[in-house]
Order: C-alpha cells, then sequence, then structure tokens
C-alpha cells in the first residue's frame, strides 16, 4: 500500500465518522446557561451554537426562540445548536419556536459533537401553536450533555483538523488566503504532484452559507479523492492544480448564523460588488490567476445544500473552456451512478451576483453550484463525492490543454 493510499483511507474514515471532533466535553456542568428548568439546563457556548432565546415552560419543558441574524427578508435556513445538561436522567421536551420562516433542518444530536444521529421521527412534531411554526422535540436525556443541531456541526477548528490531517500528505500545501471581517483565518489548499509545474487550475469552495453542511460533508470526500493514489488521481495532478477553499465565511459558521457574514451581507450575491473582505480574496485569486501569462483557469466549483440534491451550471449554449464540459461531466456521472438521478438545472438564477454567474462571466470557465440536499443520506453523500470527482478528473483529462473557447 502506497503511502498515498494509506492516507486516504485515513481521512475518510474521519469523513465517515461523521466530522472531525467538535467541541471538548467536561465532566462538570457548562455555563453561561442561556435558560434551565428542574431537569435540564441550556448553553450555546461553543462554536456554531446559536439560539435566538429560550426559556423554561411550566416545569418539565423549554421553549426556544429561533431568529436570523439579521432581520428578514433572509434565506429561510433556520439553523439552531444548543448543548443540554442534565441535571437528571428523563424524558425532556423543547420546542424550537420559529420567529421568522419555518422549520428546516431536522434536529441531530450528538454526545461528543463528532458522532451524530438524526432524531427519530416520532420524536419530532412540525406544527404551528398560536400562530408560531414550530418543532416539538422529545428526548430520552441520560446523564451526559448533549447537543442539538439542525446539523451535524462543522465548525472552523473541524476544518484545522481536517487541513492538519491533509496536509501532512506531500502533494498538499495549506496556507492562509486571508482573514475574514472578524480575523477568522480563511485557509486554501494547494492540490498538486509534487514540483508540479501544471499549470492548469481548478478552483473549489465552501461554506459560503454557514447552515449548508451537506455542502462540507461532499465537498470533504470530493478533495480526498482528488488526493488518492490510483492512477487517475495521478494523471489529473500531473496535469492539473486544484486549490481548495473549504470555508469562506468562518465567522458566520462560528456564529451559527443563517446566512450572511457579519457585514449582514448574503457573500453568494457579492461576487461583482466585492464589498466583503471574504469575497475580494476570492477576487484576488481568481483575478492572479487570470493575470498570470502562464496559468488557466479551468473549472469553478463552489459546494452548497438545499432542499434536496441539485447541480446549478451555466447553460450549455454560454461558451466555455473547455467547451460543454458540465454537461460532459455531469452526463458521464449519470452513466456512471445509474439509479441516481443527476438532477441539473442550467437556469437557476443567471442573473444574480452569485459565485457561478460572475467566475463564467469573467473568466468564460465552466462553472457550478453543487448543492446537496440537506437530509440526504450520510454515507451516500461520500458515494455521491467520490463518483463526482473521479467524473470530473477523467472529464478535464479528455479535455484539450488551452483549448480556446468555442
Ligand atoms: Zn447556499
Amino acid at each position: 500500500m502506497t503511502s498515498g493510499i494509506r492516507f486516504f483511507l485515513l481521512v475518510t474514515i474521519i469523513a465517515l465518522g461523521g466530522c472531525a471532533k467538535t467541541v471538548e466535553i467536561a465532566p462538570a456542568l457548562h455555563g453561561p446557561f442561556r435558560c434551565e428548568n428542574a431537569n435540564v439546563a441550556l448553553d450555546t457556548d461553543f462554536a456554531a451554537g446559536n439560539i435566538e432565546s429560550c426559556q423554561a415552560v411550566e416545569d418539565s419543558g423549554l421553549a426556544i426562540a429561533i431568529a436570523p441574524e439579521d432581520a428578514p427578508p433572509i434565506n429561510c435556513s433556520a439553523w439552531y445548536a444548543f448543548r443540554l445538561t442534565p441535571r437528571k436522567a428523563g424524558r425532556q421536551t423543547v420546542d424550537l419556536q420559529y420567529q421568522h420562516c419555518g422549520h428546516r433542518y431536522w434536529p441531530k444530536i450528538s454526545s461528543d459533537g463528532e458522532n451524530w444521529t438524526r432524531v427519530p421521527d416520532d420524536a419530532v412534531e412540525i406544527g404551528e401553536v398560536d400562530g408560531v411554526r414550530q418543532a416539538r422535540i422529545i428526548l430520552d436525556l441520560g446523564k451526559e450533555p448533549v447537543f442539538v443541531a439542525g446539523q451535524e456541526i462543522i465548525s472552523t477548528a473541524d476544518y484545522t483538523r481536517w487541513i492538519d490531517e491533509l496536509s501532512q500528505s506531500p502533494l498538499v500545501d495549506a496556507r492562509l488566503l486571508g482573514q475574514s471581517a472578524e480575523g477568522r483565518d480563511i485557509p486554501a489548499l494547494t492540490i498538486a504532484a509534487p514540483k508540479s509545474t501544471a499549470r492548469e487550475k481548478i478552483v473549489l469552495i465552501g461554506r459560503q452559507h454557514p447552515p449548508e453542511v451537506t455542502g462540507a460533508l461532499v465537498m470533504m470526500p470530493f478533495v480526498e479523492t482528488l488526493l488518492a493514489g490510483d492512477p487517475l488521481a495521478q494523471r489529473f495532478r500531473a496535469r492539473f492544480t486544484t486549490i481548495v477553499v473549504p470555508v469562506l465565511n468562518p465567522d458566520g459558521v462560528d456564529r451559527g448564523y443563517w446566512r450572511h457574514n457579519i457585514g449582514s451581507t448574503d457573500l453568494n450575491r457579492d461576487w461583482g460588488p466585492f464589498a466583503q473582505p471574504e469575497t475580494r480574496l476570492m477576487d484576488n485569486l481568481l483575478s492572479g490567476i487570470a493575470a498570470a501569462p502562464d496559468e488557466q483557469l479551468r473549472l469553478f466549483v463552489d459546494f452548497h445544500s438545499t432542499q434536496y440534491d441539485i447541480f446549478y451550471t451555466i447553460p450549455d449554449d454560454f461558451p466555455t473552456s473547455p467547451p460543454l464540459f458540465l454537461k460532459k461531466w455531469l452526463d458521464r456521472l449519470q452513466q456512471r451512478m445509474p439509479d441516481y438521478p443527476v438532477n441539473r438545472d442550467a437556469n437557476h438564477n443567471l442573473l444574480q451576483d452569485n459565485s457561478k454567474n460572475y467566475v463564467h462571466k469573467t473568466y468564460g470557465v465552466p462553472t457550478m453550484t453543487f448543492e446537496v440536499g440537506d437530509e440526504t443520506d450520510r454515507q451516500f453523500i461520500i458515494k455521491l463525492a467520490r463518483e463526482a470527482a473521479r467524473t470530473m478528473m477523467e472529464t478535464l483529462l479528455a479535455t484539450e490543454e488551452n483549448a480556446e473557447a468555442e
């Protein structure tokens, strides 16, 4: 077994485990509590922890208000994450009361912040009480604290651990792309064969939208597949350099925001204006590639989540170099996964200042938003990531070097 393969298996096992360790659980009670009743105390004092407020209801329940970081209109991605520290074992009712929008994320639970499971279907009631949309979660708690969140928590600390693991490979060069408005690091990984002179570049980005965790769950094994030791990945790395910016909105991620950065901006509507420091870093990265006489951007992919799996691409009649790449890639993926309906929309939001539109319009390359469903099966996401990465590499290797736009 080559070290490359061994390394690949190592990081994949980490991915299969859900995600890297998120937070440490101290044996003592946590604080400061946001609210408590006779049975349990609630806090949000950890990365991605966020609720608006909470209060004890009678003596057995908790009512939690869920509200966005900025006033509506805002995308209805009602994130929540909190920790319950039981005072004694027993049944606990928690009502999520949505102040804006309604329920989106089915609750997940974890005792260690690392391994997460969906709360069972029969333990969640979605409805409306006195005109307020709510989700009631009924939990049978032991004596240990548990995390409850809209999705698995993948915070900036998890990205740091993931990058540290990947950086053990000589194929990976990790660096600081820059910093967010609040001073958090925005890392970038470069993947290429050692001493490579590959000048064709692909750029992958993630987490513009903080709660879109399934976008991260697909991006991580996608990137790991590019690091595999098999001949396909070796040939790919010999010709292409991949630049990965896995978490463009670290402030939003660690604050548990629904959508924005701390500048009250949806970063994926800021491509063109570049009014935010995070998107300006991407503008600098991409324009730097374009300005280098011997470098060539070939593909741009932005990872997100929505209610179902879908690939948002530019239309096939938009000229790109390489030509018709997205159609060829997704056709190949469909052939590889005949039982999976590859769902493509080439006409979604073509006028927005989003990354897909901007990067195509400015650089003439194929661009795609890779959206994974909020509740898509987690094991399937890993399979999809690997097949999507392999078919991307095959399709890129089938292109002519230095092909011009049609
Ligand atoms: Zn998104």
